[in-house]
């Protein structure tokens, strides 16, 4: 339907990223939806340019110059900056419904099905599951409901600093009132789960539908080995499944990245590939210690292709 869309907010290059990989995902599981990015000043030209052709639409926000509520809020607040900029979704009153969307999620299948849903619906935060996780929810654009986020938001601020605290403080029945505003969690999968209750991740994992990459280490925090196919670095340290990671690198690698390419043109960017191994490979006497300590690197040279390649070798 065309008055519904998907949101999503990039404040910079390396947010934009993940709005490009997201917004490549819901096109690859073919969502009728309309795509729209809420882009703040910083994001660069070229950047502003691949996420036109893959989004409906391409919104600059900026509070800063916004000569309404939102200019004052943030003026009383300026700790609060993104979050103030993730609020202005409410002010896409072109649209009936939307599903907001953070710029760290990935659509692993399609999930159109969301719009049955009604505001303000989001799956529980992994974390503290009575409140809700903000980087996945069904809302509906409003003036009026954007004046009071906003009005909320500078006078009793955020009691995590985030848009999530403001959120959940707004919309402060959510965990109580209506179990139909619970989406499941694997609407937004933050796969710390995975560490914390793993039989329950082993159980449902694999039926995921977003994957939501929340913390310090983002997808495009890694390199991406463009000769192995492989991410590198780390890959423990997200709070996501490595073949998650895995998907998002694919994603970047194959469709987006050559879109960034044509946009650059000459112009150096840095896309987080590299075709040349960055540290020394590891002896195979120290690799057989890591395997046999269980540190299997099975996303990098111990990945099931590079075994499936060795032993064709072998038997050839
Ligand atoms: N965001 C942004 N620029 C920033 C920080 C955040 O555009 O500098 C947007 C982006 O859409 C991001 C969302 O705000 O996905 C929430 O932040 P983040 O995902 O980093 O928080 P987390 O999910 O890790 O708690
Ligand atoms: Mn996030």
């Amino acid at each position: 339907m065309a008055d519904q869309a998907f949101v999503t907010l990039a404040t910079n290059d390396s947010y934009a990223k993940g709005a490009m990989v997201l917004g490549q995902s819901l096109r690859n599981h073919k969502t009728s939806k309309k795509l729209v990015a809420m882009i703040g000043p910083h994001v660069s030209d070229p950047c502003r340019a691949v996420l036109r052709r893959i989004y409906d639409e391409v919104r600059l926000v900026d509070v800063l110059d916004s000569g309404d509520t939102a200019h004052l809020a943030m003026l009383k607040r300026p700790d609060l900056g993104v979050t103030f900029t993730k609020l202005h979704c409410w002010s896409l009153t072109h649209y009936s419904k939307c599903v907001f969307m953070d710029a760290d999620t990935l659509v692993v299948s399609n999930v159109d099905e969301l719009f049955d849903r009604e505001e303000l619906s989001a799956a529980p935060d992994p974390g503290w599951p009575d409140c809700f996780n903000s980087g996945v929810f069904v809302f509906r654009p409003s003036k009026e409901t954007h004046g009071k986020l906003l009005q909320y938001c500078t006078e009793h601020g955020s009691f995590d600093g985030g848009d999530q605290g403001v959120l959940n403080g707004f919309f402060n029945d959510w965990a109580t009132k209506d179990i139909s505003k619970h989406l499941p969690f694997i609407y937004n999968l933050g796969s710390i789960a995975m560490y914390t209750y793993a039989p329950a991740f082993k159980q449902f994992g694999s039926n995921a539908k977003v994957v939501h990459f929340l913390g310090a280490m983002k997808p495009w925090s890694y390199t991406y080995d463009t000769q192995t196919n492989t991410v590198r670095g780390d890959v423990h340290a997200s709070s996501a499944h490595p073949s998650f990671l895995l998907n998002w690198w694919n994603t970047f690698k194959q469709q987006v990245l050559p879109m960034m390419q044509q946009e650059y043109g000459d112009k150096p960017f840095h896309s987080g590939c590299e075709a040349a191994p960055a540290q020394p490979p590891m002896s195979s006497m120290e690799r057989k210690q890591k395997w046999e300590q269980g540190q299997a690197d099975y996303l990098g040279v111990d990945s099931f292709d590079n075994i499936q390649k060795k032993l064709d070798a072998f038997l050839k």
